[in-house]
């Protein structure tokens, strides 16, 4: 049996890359593992090997420390690989398929899963509804930061690529479909984005810049990315996106300036809880509010997708309120402007057939979109480090030696 090396949480500011075991047919119990699934079997699993896992905004969350996960959580929710072993109640997926793994676990025989909402199954997690791979509170599976990893109910999650060959040549675009780009396109689907729409999104991260391809794949007239990090916006006007630069003033006039009105069709949360103020608030966190612009530059009878994570326990928030996850919505405006909202979870498996078929006959370049960037595993670490500095850069690790460079 190989080793297994993956990255693992340590507590505020630090992960490391250790050794861990190799993944089995049972849930063990571990750091993060709810004690209600310890000893659970997977027969319905596979075991994978990462070709591709990618950092994600959602694990900066972790380890900024502003979540409960316990020092010790193997991190890694965005997981991309080969089926190296599979469970005996496996009946479709075969040894050798390369495939993406939705983030979302999900069971698919529960009443969510049975219409599509495979973010809130209601079977992989005792604590509450919906669950993901080396995340807080979301059941305790291993994370994908790894060498191997265990991927249950596989006939059910993993999108199998067609032809190997031509997968592991695009395997920096693929990458992007076990989240961000299912994740980014849902938050514009969400929001109504069609033909001729114009669309703000909030927050010029890998989310926000895999929605603003999105948009642009919908069909979308203007696209208008706003962040306070320069570089960030300068790789959202790499790919035909108009920008917001909130340091200087906040979107509202921005979009003013852009289109002639001070509003748009459809908005995207692409920040979440840990956004910043912009204008004369620049740099103090204000998590509600993107919330709030949202509505205030979103046309009457508009939708805003709400990707960006808010959470139920902020220990790091200032107020007593946020540390519960209430914030301070302006919820009368969104009332008066009968404005709809959707967040949550994206339910993966709704998009990432279609979007693979994009990337594969070269409809959209998701990866230089957000500018992949390959780690080996080793070089976790660092990756952490420089994409919570706000690097304009996806973070993807490499366990294998198996990512080709950029083409
Ligand atoms: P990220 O932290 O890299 O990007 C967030 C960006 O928002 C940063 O560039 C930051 O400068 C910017 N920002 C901060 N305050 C802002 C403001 N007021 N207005 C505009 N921009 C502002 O994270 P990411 O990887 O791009 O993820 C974005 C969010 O999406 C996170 O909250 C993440 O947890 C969440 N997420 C949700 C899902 C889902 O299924 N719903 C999936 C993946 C990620
Ligand atoms: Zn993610
Ligand atoms: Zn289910």
């Amino acid at each position: 049996m190989p080793g297994n090396k993956a990255v693992v949480y340590k507590g505020a500011g630090q992960v490391d890359v250790e050794s861990i075991d190799y993944p089995d047919f049972v849930i063990k119990d571990g750091p993060g593992v709810n004690p209600a699934n310890v000893g659970r079997q997977c027969h319905h699993g596979v075991i994978v090997k990462c070709v591709a896992t990618n950092i994600c905004g959602s694990d900066q969350h972790m380890v900024r420390g502003r979540t409960t996960a316990p020092v010790g959580l193997v991190l890694g929710h965005e997981i991309t690989g080969e089926v190296v072993e599979t469970g005996r109640d496996v009946e479709f997926v075969k040894v050798g398929d390369l495939v993406s793994v939705p983030f979302n676990i999900a069971c698919g025989r529960c009443r969510n899963c049975k219409a599509g909402k495979t973010g809130i199954c209601l079977n992989v997690n005792p604590g509450l509804a919906g669950s993901a791979y080396g995340y807080v509170d979301m059941g305790g599976w291993v994370g994908g930061q790894a060498e191997y990893v265990l991927v249950p109910y596989a006939d059910w999650n993993v999108l199998v690529f067609p032809d190997r060959e031509q997968a592991l040549a695009k395997i920096r675009d693929l990458t992007m479909l076990s989240d961000i780009f299912p994740t980014g396109f849902h938050g514009c689907v969400t929001a109504g984005v069609g033909v001729g729409s114009t669309v703000y999104i909030a927050g010029a991260g890998p989310v926000g810049l895999a929605a603003a391809a999105g948009a642009r794949l919908l069909g979308a007239a203007v696209v208008i990315v706003g962040d306070l990090n320069g570089e960030r916006l300068a790789q959202a006007r790499s790919f035909g996106c108009e920008t917001a630069d909130l340091t200087k003033a906040g979107p509202k006039e921005q979009i003013e300036q852009i289109l002639g009105v001070p509003e748009v069709d459809c908005a995207v949360d692409a920040v979440g809880f840990e956004a910043h103020g912009h204008g004369a608030e620049a740099g103090a966190e204000r998590p509600a509010t993107v919330l709030n612009t949202a509505m205030d530059v979103t046309a009457a009878g508009g939708a805003i997708g709400i990707p960006g994570l808010y959470v139920t326990g902020d220990p790091g928030a200032s107020d007593k309120a946020a540390q519960e996850g209430s914030l301070s919505i302006r919820i009368g405006l969104g009332w008066a402007k009968s404005l709809s909202f959707a967040t949550g979870q994206c339910p993966v498996m709704r998009y990432h057939r279609q979007l693979m078929q994009a990337i594969l006959h070269d409809r959209v370049r998701i990866a230089d979109a957000v500018d992949a960037t390959v780690l080996p595993l080793d070089e976790a670490p660092r990756g952490y480090r420089e994409f919570d500095a706000g690097a304009a850069r996806k973070f993807v690790l490499d366990p294998h030696g198996m990512v080709p460079a950029a083409a």
